[in-house]
């Protein structure tokens, strides 16, 4: 009894903000799309550690003027939709009227923005929901919204935002979304000063996507289009033996509004089929344009997904485009289909080159002839103790972890790489080569010379003396593809050893390759002579001792 009291409108506004903002991410998005409403043609986003310290959008759209600039941050303020019937056929982005209300809620803002009709532009500043400045201000035409200190009035809100790097790799998603579904747009995006993003406008579809898809993914792409009862399917899908194990790459557009829908990506899976293994997943770009009034873009709050009227239909035309077009692509499996991140089983082929060097060896008491591979996986010794069982992949990561180790440790003191004659040059898409930038140091410490080109391409000139027989190329790529599905690091320490540990990992031998008896020899006492030869880098064991007590008992001995 006399429990309930009304929320203060401080309190509503910063929970319902809260739907709205989830994290630096969101507000980009929101900003984005209102520059899109307005007509740009360029689009800048410039962001500060993650966007956490800042986020500035801006446009060279229509602008507003005075009047507009003093409520648009008001909740519930829209020029998008005046009537119950505009609901119905949503053609913007934008439409409820509550993105600059809730970023201003939870931030400072500072919007400025100035039409084509006037000579001078106008600025508001909002703090926590209140206005603090409105005044004139000289500017080009167009509008800049800055939002700084995200969250700093809600510590709840501000606990959920992940490292730097995590929520500006959602950032960068996201701009690549919008980019690609705009190629009529020019986009530039800037991290901490530097420039990750440059597209020029008026790109076409295909320039655009292999722009931020990289050029060697995209060469691996294929057009689709279909046309069905008043719906259209169109965009690129890729070759089978282009998937990833991640959703990297994956991109769905309804009526050009970047979503995520179950039933598309349910659809094309299907539409793959065997083509595909269970936990792969091919890279697409698919636009469907449907009438606006079987689009319910109003399901999710931050209009992330979209609800189809009729779902079964989408799913068919989407499954029986993809399963057409594949079935056209007279699909073969090509060895040629080197340096593609989102590519499999690298390892493999690196290990090939890598059984090359090793020559011959001795270990005393020991011929290379009693040690027997097993499942093309484990090697058995017979010991004075009873037998040994060595898991062949574990072994080698272990060892070659220990050298890279060294050569890190070394490097500190003395450069040890070698100059390549031929220099390797690969591209990737923008978000894995964010990757690589962040991650340039660590590569440079361990001996790598990597020069950036721009446009997403690299030349690697120096690589570290132990992987010079190695296929460099693709032990960096897969590398990039494991530590894009990482949480992110903090500790740079840390860092530093996953790198090792990947390389060590991605350069090891696999499970069923074929070794000969010189060089489970050779692995072996390669695993013997290093610090801690019981596991591998993770914590597996490397190998396993059963001894002589454990075999009579296992046969009824005793
Ligand atoms: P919505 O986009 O749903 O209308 P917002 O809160 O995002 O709601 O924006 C409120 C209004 O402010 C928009 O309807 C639009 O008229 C105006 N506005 C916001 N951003 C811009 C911009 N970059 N350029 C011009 N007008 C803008
Ligand atoms: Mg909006």
């Amino acid at each position: 009894m006399g429990k309930i009291l009304k929320l203060s409108q401080s309190i509503v506004s910063k929970t319902a903000a809260g739907e709205v903002v989830e994290r630096p991410a969101s507000v980009v998005k929101e900003l984005i799309e209102n520059s899109i409403d307005a007509g740009a043609t360029f689009i800048s986003v410039n962001v500060q550690k993650g966007g956490i310290k800042s986020i500035t959008v801006i446009d060279n759209g229509e602008g507003m003027d005075d009047k507009d600039l003093a409520v648009c941050a008001d909740p519930h303020t829209t020029s998008k939709i005046y009537t119950e019937e505009d609901l119905e056929r949503i053609s913007t982005l934008g439409f409820r009227g509550e993105a600059l209300s809730s970023i201003a809620a939870v931030s400072r803002l500072a919007i400025k923005s100035r039409t084509i009709n006037s000579v001078e532009g106008n600025i508001l500043i909002m703090e926590a929901g209140k206005e603090m400045k409105r005044s004139k201000v000289g500017m080009d035409f167009g509008t800049v919204v800055e939002v700084e200190n995200l969250f700093y009035n809600t510590p709840a809100r501000k606990k959920f935002i992940k490292g730097i790097q995590a929520e500006f790799r959602q950032i960068l998603d996201n701009v690549i979304s919008n980019a690609i579904s705009r190629p009529e747009i020019g986009f530039v995006l800037v991290h901490n000063a530097k420039k990750i993003l440059d597209l020029p406008n008026l790109q076409t579809r295909e320039d655009r996507i292999s722009a931020v898809m990289g050029k060697t993914l995209f060469a691996e792409m294929f057009p689709v289009d279909e046309d069905r009862d008043h719906h259209k399917m169109f965009g690129f899908l890729s070759n089978p033996q282009a998937s990833g194990y991640k959703r990297t790459g994956q991109y769905i557009f309804v009526n050009r509004r970047p979503v995520a829908s179950k039933v598309v990506t349910a659809a094309v899976r299907e539409g793959y089929g065997t083509l595909l293994d269970r936990d792969s997943y091919p890279p697409f770009v698919i636009f469907i344009e449907a009438p606006f009034d079987m689009v319910n873009v109003n399901i999710h709050p931050r209009k992330e997904e979209v609800g189809f009227i009729n779902e079964d239909f989408i799913f068919r035309i989407v499954k029986e485009t993809v399963e057409l077009a594949l079935r056209n692509q007279n699909l073969v499996y090509r060895t040629d289909i080197f340096g593609n991140p989102f590519e499999r089983g690298v390892a493999d082929y690196t290990f090939k080159k890598l059984k090359g060097s090793i020559d011959s060896w001795k270990l005393e008491g020991l011929r290379p002839e009693e040690i027997i591979q097993i499942g093309e996986l484990y090697l058995a010794i017979g010991t004075k103790n009873g037998m040994l069982l060595v898991d062949q992949h574990a072994a080698h990561e272990k060892v070659l972890y220990e050298r890279l180790l060294d050569e890190f440790d070394k490097r500190r003191r003395e450069h040890k790489s070698v100059s390549l004659r031929t220099h390797i040059i690969f591209d990737l898409p923008a978000s894995e080569s964010a990757l690589l930038e962040e991650s340039l140091t660590i590569f440079e410490r361990l001996g790598f010379e990597i020069e950036r080109f721009g446009d997403g391409t690299y030349k690697v000139r120096k690589v570290p003396e132990m992987l010079q027989s190695h296929d460099v190329k693709r032990v960096i790529l897969e590398f990039l593809d494991d530590l894009s599905r990482e949480k992110p690091v903090r500790d740079i320490d840390t860092k530093n050893l996953k790198t090792i540990s990947y390389l060590a990992c991605r350069s090891a031998v696999k499970d069923g390759d074929h070794l000969e008896p010189k060089e489970r020899e050779k692995l072996i006492k390669d695993l013997l002579k290093t610090k801690t030869g019981y596991t591998c880098p993770h914590g597996r064991p490397a190998m396993v001792e059963i001894p002589f007590s454990a075999l009579e008992k296992m046969f009824k001995r005793r």
